[in-house]
């Protein structure tokens, strides 16, 4: 791949970078990032800001322009991604919908399903969770437990949801639930539901996170109900629909790449402002070397991402390799974040207003152990880069 910029891949930057400036919340530009605590507000302000990048044309630029995209070219994709780590952008409150959901029904949604749904991602109007975990259901996917049985031309679901990001602010679940319990394979008798969230028969229960964030949630279904128009694919065959979802999921988490290089600059940053015994932590020979070491496989993190992108690009959707990124990206985000937070001694282990400065690596120290887990824990990326990327035999567990 040719890493060149070009007057119009440039003309891009400038174009997106005057936008921000323009668009990009009150003050936010000069760090008055604080997002709204009560619920309610922060739903709203982040729907708005959604709402914003999709007026402006900047929510999933690499989709067809058919479907409100930009036909993003690799390049421009890498520098939309630059960039928007760069300001710090907020959130996108509607993630699932963007990366995941919104790419897995223009691949396989009907017409009606498209027209009904993707606008309404785009905007933000309708935010989107993912109901595929269960208690005893996560990396054994097709364990799962939650019913859906046929009445007439509604379908009454029941069971319980766990880890479920972004349920208490959605309105509609990517979900999973059992349609037959007489096939051989337990991957077999699987349907996706595109559930509607705003209904008596969902109950969603926040789950508190050990950095005292609540950003998912138990997800109870008593009698609730979907229609036959709110099935993807075909009735006991959601497995490979789940499948295409995971995947672009993983690519998805992959772009942490852009956020990995980001915070590797900060890390240089403190190092040379934070003094031990009078002299700047870069100084230190031993963290020189662990910052050499973090450099080249963040750096050979990021081609390799390029990479499977390309290959994805090229393919129309994403393959297994998008493994790779997601295992790389969150086991270097885990040590990274450990090694700064151990280099800043004492200092380390403060939290919130008991800290000298700021807890931003704290932050992300505890965060980043969700990273490991969420989308697929690193033990079940090896197996698939292992049995699906280079062709080894199966995991002898299974
Ligand atoms: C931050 C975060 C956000 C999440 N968001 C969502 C969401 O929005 N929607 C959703 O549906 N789920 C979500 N999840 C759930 C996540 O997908 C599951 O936690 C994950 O798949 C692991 O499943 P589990 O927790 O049941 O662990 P288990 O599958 O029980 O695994 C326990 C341990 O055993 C290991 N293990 C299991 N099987 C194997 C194997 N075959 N070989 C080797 N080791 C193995 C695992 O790696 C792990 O270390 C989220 C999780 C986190 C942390």
């Amino acid at each position: 791949m040719d890493f060149t910029i070009t007057k119009r891949e440039e003309d891009f930057r400038q174009e997106l970078r005057a936008w921000l400036e323009e668009n990009l919340p009150d003050g936010w530009l000069e760090g008055n990032r604080e997002l709204p605590k009560e619920k309610d507000k922060y739903s709203e302000f982040l729907r708005n800001w959604q709402n914003t990048l999709y007026e402006g044309g900047w929510t999933a630029i690499a989709w067809p322009k058919k479907y409100g995209g930009r036909d993003a070219t690799l390049m421009e994709e890498i520098i939309y991604h630059q960039e928007m780590v760069r300001v710090q952008a907020p959130p996108l409150v509607n993630y699932i919908g963007i990366h995941m959901v919104g790419p897995t029904l223009i691949q396989n949604g009907t017409e009606e399903q498209k027209e009904q749904y993707i606008k309404k991602i785009l905007t933000g109007e309708q935010v989107w969770c993912q109901g595929y975990s269960e208690p005893n259901a996560g990396s054994d996917l097709a364990a799962i437990q939650s019913s859906a049985v046929r009445d007439g031309d509604r379908w009454i679901l029941n069971g319980q949801k766990v880890w479920t990001s972004f349920g208490h602010l959605a309105d509609r679940c990517f979900l999973l639930a059992r349609t037959s319990h007489n096939s051989e394979k337990k991957h077999k008798g699987i349907t996706a539901f595109l559930l509607d969230m705003n209904q008596s028969g969902v109950e969603t229960k926040p789950i508190v996170q050990m950095d005292g964030r609540q950003e998912f949630n138990e997800v109870y279904l008593t009698d609730a109900v979907a229609y036959d128009s709110e099935i993807v694919g075909d009735v006991d065959e959601g497995w490979r629909v789940m499948i295409a979802l995971m995947l672009h999921e993983r690519t998805g988490i992959g772009a942490e790449m852009f956020t990995l290089e980001k915070q590797f600059n900060d890390m240089v940053e403190m190092a040379k402002e934070f003094r031990v015994n009078d002299k700047p932590l870069l100084k230190d020979p031993f963290v020189r070397q662990k910052m050499a070491d973090f450099y080249a496989r963040s750096r050979g993190s990021l081609l390799n991402y390029y990479r499977n992108l390309t290959n994805t690009l090229k393919r129309g959707k994403p393959g297994p390799e998008s493994s790779i990124d997601k295992l790389l990206v969150s086991e270097l985000t885990k040590e990274m974040a450990g090694f700064i937070m151990s280099i800043q001694g004492h200092n380390g282990v403060l939290w919130k207003e008991d800290a000298p400065v700021d807890t931003y690596w704290q932050d992300n120290f505890l965060g980043s152990f969700g990273q490991t887990i969420g989308g697929g824990t690193s033990e079940v990326q090896r197996n698939t880069i292992g049995e699906r990327v280079l062709g080894l035999p199966k995991d002898m567990g299974r």
